[in-house]
């Protein structure tokens, strides 16, 4: 297989960087706004990505229970760390957005109302984790399914093009294994990328396996070779060595019977002794999707309802007449903690957690799910009766 040989799913070629930059400018002459990781203020973000000289060349990520550090400029590796702080859900369903807006019509007392009806460009996530791509279709149920898809959303994430980076340098705030979605692509990509390790020369080669016919048509005009079976066992081992260095863990056996049935843990008032009830976590979150409006008018006349992301932690969320519903930090952070990893499934048909660990690293007093699922488990009260 040369340059430009034709290529369909399912094939698995080989690229360098180049080809990368050449995968980038296929993209965008096909119409797709080319978005993925860069780094700003010492993490990793999202941004436009004209080449790989935007992307975190070098960076490596250390993350730890309230803890993240970037160090840059090491190698000549692209994919070296693992999550930062942003995810894709603000692409698609942003912070702040304005829903509608009212103004007063010349000469009659009848307001015009304008729905917002922007057409945002079609996106090419680059570089998406594969707990990425398992957090988007947890998104689209939510948000894009049942009787009633929310229109933004589903304006923003038609269409979009996704290409994967496989991980092969998990943080030690993630578990992706626990939860089934990585470190290897299993579904949902057009094309997924594993950066192989460097060669003598300190560069690096990609496994690309193609996932769709559009990611096919879009590598069609970069060059490649077939992989072969030395580069397929260097992707294996790449995957493998993630998967063993992977130290943290969920339980799920029976998670969602177990947060159920304990609800009166008293985990949940010691914990609460430590949260700040900020909603860091809630932020971070690829899936969390708590959102509240706000009707804003000026004296011209003119009203816009804004919605912007909420949180459980918020106590304005669950105010309804005369309180709200949730009024101690120890409620909040059980109903996010038993709402991700128990009555999601009931709403859902699926966990609200895809183990990205985002919510370790970026709660300020290291709050880890992880640990107060296993402590809960240790101490429930189901145990106890069992073991009486
Ligand atoms: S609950 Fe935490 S680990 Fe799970 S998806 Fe959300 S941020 Fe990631
Ligand atoms: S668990 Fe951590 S991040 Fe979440 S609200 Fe409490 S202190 Fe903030």
């Amino acid at each position: 297989m040369g340059d430009n040989e034709s290529v369909q799913v399912d094939d698995e070629v080989v690229i360098g960087r180049r080809g990368l930059d050449e995968l980038m400018a296929s993209l965008a002459a096909l119409g797709y706004e080319v978005t993925g990781p860069v780094v700003r203020d010492g993490a990793i973000v999202h941004g436009p990505l004209a080449g790989t000289g935007d992307l975190p060349v070098g960076c490596h990520d250390q993350q730890g229970p309230g803890s993240y550090r970037l160090e840059e400029g090491q190698d000549e590796a692209l994919f070296g760390w693992a999550v930062g702080p942003a995810s894709w859900k603000a692409s698609f369903f942003p912070p702040r957005e304005t829903v509608w807006s009212a103004a007063p019509q010349d000469g009659s007392g009848t307001p015009s109302i304008a729905q917002a009806d922007d057409e945002p460009g079609t996106l090419a996530l680059f570089g998406a984790r594969p707990c990425e791509v398992a957090a988007l279709d947890i998104l689209d149920r939510v948000l894009a399914g049942g009787e009633v898809p929310d229109p933004s959303y589903v304006r923003r994430r038609t269409g979009t093009f996704i290409v994967v980076a496989e991980c092969g340098t998990p943080a030690s705030t993630c578990f992706c294994t626990s939860m089934g979605t990585g470190p290897a692509a299993t579904a949902g990509f057009d094309l997924a990328l594993c950066e192989l390790p460097p060669g003598g020369d300190g560069t690096h080669e990609y496994v690309v396996r193609i996932g769709s016919a559009r990611g096919a048509a879009a590598l069609e005009v970069v060059p490649h070779r077939r992989a072969g079976a030395a580069d397929l066992d260097a992707r294996r081992q790449v995957l493998s060595g993630a998967e063993t260095r992977m130290s943290r863990r969920l339980e799920v056996d029976g998670l969602r019977e177990l947060l159920a049935e304990n609800i009166d843990h008293p985990r949940w008032e010691e914990t609460a002794e430590r949260c700040l009830s900020c909603g860091n976590c809630t932020l971070v979150c690829p899936t969390c999707f708590c959102s509240d409006v706000r009707d804003v008018s000026d004296l011209s006349g003119t009203v816009e309802r804004h919605r912007h992301w909420s949180s459980c932690f918020d106590r304005a969320h669950s105010y309804i007449h005369g309180g709200p519903v949730r009024s101690t930090t120890a409620s909040c952070y059980r109903q996010w903690l038993t709402h991700k990893l128990s009555t999601w499934w009931d709403q859902f048909d699926t966990s609200g957690c895809v183990g990205c660990g985002r919510c370790i690293s970026w709660c300020p007093v290291g709050i880890d799910l992880t640990e107060e699922a296993a402590a809960i488990r240790e101490t429930s009260a189901t145990r106890e009766g069992r073991d009486a």
